[in-house]
């Protein structure tokens, strides 16, 4: 945690070595210097190519361009000095002894400034260049005796003027390191230098005065010291500019393939009747929305259309899409078809099992759950009722796609939280059953202009409305030294006759690995819940939920906790997406500054479902930064997805937006599609002239934009059709 943020201090790799010629599409593994462990971690962040490197922006720069003169050093800044690093001592730390405490003197024009690195690792300690004449860059703190000293600083052999420049940091895994992957990004972009096409054909960009892609991606990771920082911080810069045009112009390529090829399709008619949907809606024990009447009405109209249902359905989070999916299913059922209704996990599966349970099976409806925690004969079982038609609607997880399930009629599948699918699934989904009817639910806030646009090949429903009654959430932060306080509200709301939920962080800021994440999470879990049991809340029961435990024991304590047989559930951000408990009337974020807002808006929407008011408390570190409270502030002033979305955006850099989490319902990784309206208008209108003069992208101006195209199929454009 303390230990200096970047590994790889004074790591020297074999990243200059270089045997093959690259290509963009060259694998990670080929790389130099990325041996299979890194290839690994690289490969599970997404990065796979050697373009997928050059795609990972720098999520922000250090300033090494001014060196500091350490007589005028004042706390809290950090600083670049050049000078001589003596060392004082090296202890054992007492709370970890496979770590090191360590101090040295750093001596420059006859000063002398005291460094210390906490939490160190003594082989990274025994790298240290002493004596000799150094850079150091690192933060200005107030040590023993007032006395100010430089902390975990970063330490480099002085090489000469150049080093003296704006350094990118990078989102990469530990196990790979700043400093090996900056020099891997140098190296593929000497590779590629003159050699990468863009997605804009060549004369395209030059009578539109665009920069060259590649001298774009320069720019963005090797910016050259006159570059303002802030620019380059926000997105600002013509570099960013390029790249997300570039982006942009082949996702609207891909838009009118994917058109004209839906075009053609020819799918089931599903006439309406009063039979089994009517019957659900008059079962349901309220009204609906007006908005979810309005969403109805227009899936009807695709379901009679002879052409497969393509639509997206973009709903706030708590405004009833589930609803909308029981519904869709029962008309499929209706007229003879079997239905699918997928989830990203299996929470979440079981949980729209159970609503069916309730709503659908009682006229009649068979309906039946395949998750990996349905194993055995019953699983087999399972598997024959669907193959034969008995089971008519079938609630699952992504192994409903696995070969071995096999529907006889499927008419209509609903994938609910679609962004957590990886295309693949979606593709499979389309070849398992290519004419039938599919509806993608998604709680990403997209403006609804942007969404028409960028969803040009699908139809787009909003269900902007929340039903009336729902009962108010009042949301603060509260720093971590007052964790009694949170007992006590959340005391009173569990004894109103609420649940409460904690819910806790695995999101780190160097991802290690997904298995280090996962055991952070578990750690983190266990601690709160021993917490709890200590302390006011003792005589409640709690149980534990993270990704480390077998999927049916999972869904048992879920189960329970939704049942009322448990009060508390302690849990990692597995109940993020979808989770529906009524009853639940607090929420407690642990850590909360280490969230996108985005995120805190899904988990804050995990209370106030039902009609009892709700508390949802952001617990911070104490020494959580201003700019953290900052952005913290933005959840408590609004409820609306959309504009916590901006706020969102406008707060962290464009580094930030990368990475599938952030990406949501889009394949979009540098268009900031809040802002760039104008951006995106011209794209759509370079994108046009482009297909006017070759309409299959087949000519030898357009292969960059065929080969974009492809990619962006690969990252996850295609909602419906791949290939
Ligand atoms: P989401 O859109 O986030 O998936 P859900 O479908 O889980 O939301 O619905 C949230 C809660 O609202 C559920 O408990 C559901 O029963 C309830 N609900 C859905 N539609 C209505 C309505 N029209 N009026 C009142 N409650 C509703
Ligand atoms: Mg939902």
């Amino acid at each position: 945690m303390g230990q200096p943020s970047r590994s790889g201090i004074v790591s020297r790799s074999n990243v200059n070595k270089l045997d093959v010629p690259l290509s963009p599409d060259t694998p990670v593994e080929q790389l130099p210097g990325i041996g299979e462990r890194r290839a690994r971690v690289l490969r599970a962040q997404g990065i796979c190519t050697a373009l997928d490197c050059l795609l990972n922006l720098p999520r922000r720069y250090e300033d090494w361009r001014v060196l500091s003169n350490p007589r005028e050093l004042r706390p809290g800044a950090t600083v670049t000095m050049r000078g001589t690093l003596r060392k004082v001592a090296q202890r054992a730390m007492a709370s970890n002894r496979k770590l090191c405490l360590m101090r040295a003197r750093f001596e420059c024009d006859g000063t002398s400034v005291p460094v210390v690195w906490f939490n160190f690792s003594p082989h990274l300690a025994a790298q240290i260049p002493f004596d000799c004449e150094v850079l150091i860059h690192g933060k200005v703190a107030i040590g023993m005796g007032a006395l100010l000293q430089i902390v975990n600083p970063v330490v480099e052999q002085f090489s000469g003027e150049e080093a003296l420049s704006l350094r990118p940091v990078y989102r990469v895994p530990s196990t790979v390191g700043q400093r090996t992957f900056a020099r891997l990004v140098s190296v593929i972009l000497d590779q590629l230098d003159g050699r990468f096409e863009g997605a804009i054909p060549e004369s395209l960009r030059r009578s539109s005065g665009l920069l060259e892609p590649i001298a774009a991606l320069r720019f963005v990771h090797r910016p050259p010291s006159s570059a303002n920082l802030e620019d380059l911080m926000f997105g600002r810069t013509a570099a960013h500019q390029v790249l997300a045009l570039e982006e942009l112009f082949a996702f609207q390529l891909a838009l009118h393939l994917e058109s004209r090829r839906a075009a053609q399709r020819r799918g089931h008619v599903l006439p309406a009747s009063d039979g089994l949907s009517q019957a659900f809606l008059k079962s349901l024990p309220f009204e609906l929305t007006n908005a979810q009447k309005r969403v109805l009405a227009e899936i009807d109209v695709d379901l009679v259309s002879g052409t497969p249902m393509n639509r997206l359905l973009i709903g706030e989070v708590g405004s009833g899409k589930t609803v909308v999916a029981l519904w869709s299913a029962l008309r499929a059922v209706e007229c003879g078809w079997q239905a699918a209704v997928m989830a990203p996990i299996g929470l979440l599966a079981e949980q729209h099992y159970q609503t069916a349970a309730r709503y659908v099976e009682g006229l009649g409806v068979r309906c039946a759950l395949l998750t990996s925690a349905v194993t055995g004969k019953e699983r087999a079982q399972r598997l024959r009722d669907i193959a034969c038609g008995r089971a008519q609607i079938v609630f699952g997880t992504q192994a409903l796609l696995k070969d071995s399930v096999r529907f006889t009629k499927l008419g209509l599948a609903v994938i609910d939280e679609q962004h957590r699918f990886g295309v693949f699934d979606r593709a499979r989904l389309k070849s398992v059953a290519p004419n039938s009817h599919m509806l993608l639910m998604t709680a990403t806030p997209i403006p609804r202009s942007l969404a028409l646009v960028l969803f040009a090949n699908l139809n787009v429903s909003f269900l902007d409305e929340v039903p009336a009654g729902r009962a108010r959430v009042q949301t603060r932060i509260v720093p971590e030294s007052r964790f009694e306080e949170v007992e006590s509200i959340v005391l009173r709301r569990v004894e109103e006759g609420g649940r409460a939920y904690f819910v806790l962080p695995v999101i780190g800021e160097d991802i290690a690995s997904d298995d280090e994440l996962d055991d952070e999470g578990v750690a983190s879990v266990k601690a709160i819940a021993e917490r709890l049991r200590a302390g006011k809340l003792s005589r409640f029961r709690a149980g534990i939920l993270h990704g480390r435990m077998a999927q049916r024991a999972r869904e048992a304590t879920m189960r329970a906790f939704r049942e009322g047989a448990l009060d508390i559930l302690v849990a990692t951000t597995l109940v993020e997406v979808g989770v529906d408990v009524p009853e639940a009337n607090a929420i407690v974020i642990v850590n909360a500054e280490r969230y996108g807002l985005a995120q805190l808006h899904q988990l804050r929407g995990r209370v106030g479902r039902g009609n009892a008011d709700s508390d949802c408390i952001l617990l911070v570190k104490d020494d959580a930064c201003e700019q953290a409270f900052r952005r913290l502030s933005a959840i408590l002033r609004s409820t609306s997805g959309i504009e916590i979305a901006k706020a969102d955006m406008e707060l962290r850099g464009p580094g930030d937006l990368l990475g599938s989490r952030q990406s949501g319902a889009l394949p979009l990784r540098f268009a900031r599609f809040v802002h760039d309206a104008e951006l995106i208008s011209q794209a759509r209108a370079m994108a046009h002239q482009t297909l006017l003069r070759d309409p299959e992208l087949a000519g030898p101006e357009t292969s960059g934009a065929r080969r974009a195209v492809k990619r962006l199929l690969a990252y996850g454009f295609s909602l419906a059709d791949v290939g």
